[in-house]
């Protein structure tokens, strides 16, 4: 009665949740039709593949996932102490991090909205809070100009001020007296007052900086109020510096506080997911080298201990990255060929320092977070656990496109170098100081995986297409949603493909 009152507007109701709806396959959908499960293989243990296993097992579907590598998870991989890492010249690094000290070299951070989050839920992964945004991070655009990092809290309260200073002018001159009532312009300017801690039209308007800015001296006891951090700079100088490009990432949808990473490294996810599917229904080490549809059914070939390898089922999912699935022989067609050839594989790559202090908490009150900088390293991440501890690791670049190849294209310890050299630039002489350890990962260059994510120059026939099975070969991954990049989107592929395959073998 009460739902029914709050759709009639009667009560009030909280807004519904927007997560796509799903029901996962249950056992009772079979006994009721009187048919089995059928058998299904899945191709690739990434987080896709081991969610769609997870979830046809929970009707008893006899599932199998085939994995390439040693170990499931794809990209979702963290890399700790003795880890090896070849890529594909052969290159190889050991990981030396030290026990405790990890990198998430793929994903890291996890917004509240994703379905991510139910599956950690679900699977018993714990969580802690990731600091995506912190205003004690810097901002560096050296290539803009700037002479010295500013603290993000410095950098806000100098565009808030002065977008604020200029608005409150124009709106007070009459600027803006079409769009607005009188009303409306005694609101803005209230409005205006506190966002940008600016002076009272008997001021002018003036932006003149202020305790948000930070201080040279913090406030302490007795007399000592604080000392406001000195020298704001001229309106110019900030809009020319580009700080205020950083802020609009934390608007993002993906991208807004409050963020989530598991207690002690993402794998936790599939690992989690692979216990709960069963390691017997996982075969590592089975390099899948042939697809081939048939009339009933589906036939793969797979390379596993030096051997060639088939295994058949009534259908299958192919969770590879599209353009690693378009290198392998099939007898989908060719459009579906021409149709994984489309989208275009992400460079994307990491660092991670492990240091023997956290200097970062000690001389910068950084205490997580994220610094954003035009130089090559793009950011450099601070981590969001073992607060006050005696070491941790920073991850000294994540970045993309061509800043990621031209470090893909080194040695580790020329990116190493060239790294470290960026960061001095931000943090000083300290950065170089106290390393561990240190281990770099180029995804272009990992084998069977050779990209970040991918980007589809549109989302027109060919996404259609491969949103649909070609016979019983199904594809998902996080580049058939809207969201890749994001567990989320590979996780919402794979209930997507459940749901249609489920409901196609009940048809029978
Ligand atoms: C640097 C980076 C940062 C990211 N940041 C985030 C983040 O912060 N949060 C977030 O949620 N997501 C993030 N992501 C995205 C996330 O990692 C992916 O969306 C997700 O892990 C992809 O899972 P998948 O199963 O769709 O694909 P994959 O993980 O690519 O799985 C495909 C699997 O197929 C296997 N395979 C390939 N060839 C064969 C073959 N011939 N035979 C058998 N198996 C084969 C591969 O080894 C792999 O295990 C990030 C990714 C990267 C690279």
């Amino acid at each position: 009665m009460f739902a029914t009152m709050g759709a009639l507007g009667l009560a009030p109701a909280a807004e519904a949740s927007p997560r796509v709806a799903f029901t996962p396959p249950r056992p009772s959908d079979f006994t009721l039709r009187g048919r089995s499960a059928a058998r299904v293989l899945v191709l690739g243990g990434g987080v896709a593949g081991l969610a769609a296993a997870y979830e046809l097992g929970k009707a008893g579907y006899r599932v199998t996932v085939l994995e390439a590598q040693d170990r499931v998870g794809g990209r979702n991989l963290t890399l700790r102490g003795g880890d090896r890492l070849t890529e594909i010249d052969g290159a190889t690094q050991r990981a030396g991090f030290s026990r405790g000290q990890y990198m998430n070299a793929g994903p890291a951070r996890i917004a509240q909205w994703m379905t991510t989050m139910d599956y950690c839920r679900e699977l018993g992964v714990p969580l802690e809070v990731f600091t995506n945004s912190n205003a004690e991070a810097y901002i560096y655009n050296e290539n803009a100009g700037m002479k010295a990092p500013v603290k993000w809290r410095t950098a806000k309260a100098d565009v808030y001020g002065y977008v604020s200073e200029l608005l409150a002018k124009a709106t007070d001159q009459g600027a803006l007296d079409k769009q607005l009532t009188s009303t409306d312009k005694e609101r803005l300017l209230a409005f205006l007052t506190d966002f940008g801690a600016i002076g009272r039209k008997t001021d002018d308007f003036a932006y003149k900086g202020g305790g948000r800015r930070g201080y040279t001296v913090d406030p302490g006891a007795g007399h000592v109020a604080g000392t406001p951090l000195g020298d704001v700079p001229a309106l110019a100088d900030v809009f020319a510096s580009g700080v205020g490009r950083a802020f609009s990432f934390e608007f993002g949808y993906s991208q807004a506080m409050l963020m989530f990473q598991p207690v002690g490294g993402m794998d936790a996810i599939p690992r989690a997911l692979a216990k709960a599917v069963g390691h017997h229904r996982i075969e590592t080490g089975a390099a899948v080298t042939q697809i081939t549809n048939l009339a009933r059914g589906v036939r793969v070939e797979y390379r596993s201990g030096g051997r060639t390898r088939v295994a058949e089922a009534d259908y299958c999912i192919a969770t590879l990255p599209p353009h690693i699935l378009a290198k392998i022989p099939h007898n989908l067609g060719a459009s579906v060929q021409s149709a994984l050839a489309t989208p275009v594989p992400v460079s994307t790559g990491k660092i991670g320092l492990e240091y023997r202090n956290r200097w970062w908490e000690t001389g910068h009150n950084i205490y997580g977070g994220i610094t954003n900088t035009d130089l090559d390293v793009s950011t450099i991440w601070y981590p969001s656990s073992g607060y006050g501890g005696d070491r941790g690791l920073v991850v000294g670049y994540y970045n993309f496109g061509g800043n990621a190849d031209a470090y893909a294209a080194l040695s580790h310890s020329a990116r190493l170098d060239r790294a470290l050299a960026a960061g001095a630039k931000i943090h000083g002489p300290e950065y170089r100081r106290n390393i561990a350890a240190s281990a770099s990962i180029a995804w272009r260059r990992q084998r069977h995986i050779e990209g970040g994510w991918v980007s589809w120059p549109s989302r027109g026939a060919e996404y259609a297409l491969l949103n649909r099975p070609a016979g019983n070969v199904y594809y998902a991954g996080d580049w058939l949603s809207y969201e890749i990049a994001w567990q989320h989107g590979s996780f919402e592929s794979a209930r997507k493909v459940v749901t249609e395959l489920h409901q196609r073998a009940l048809k029978g």
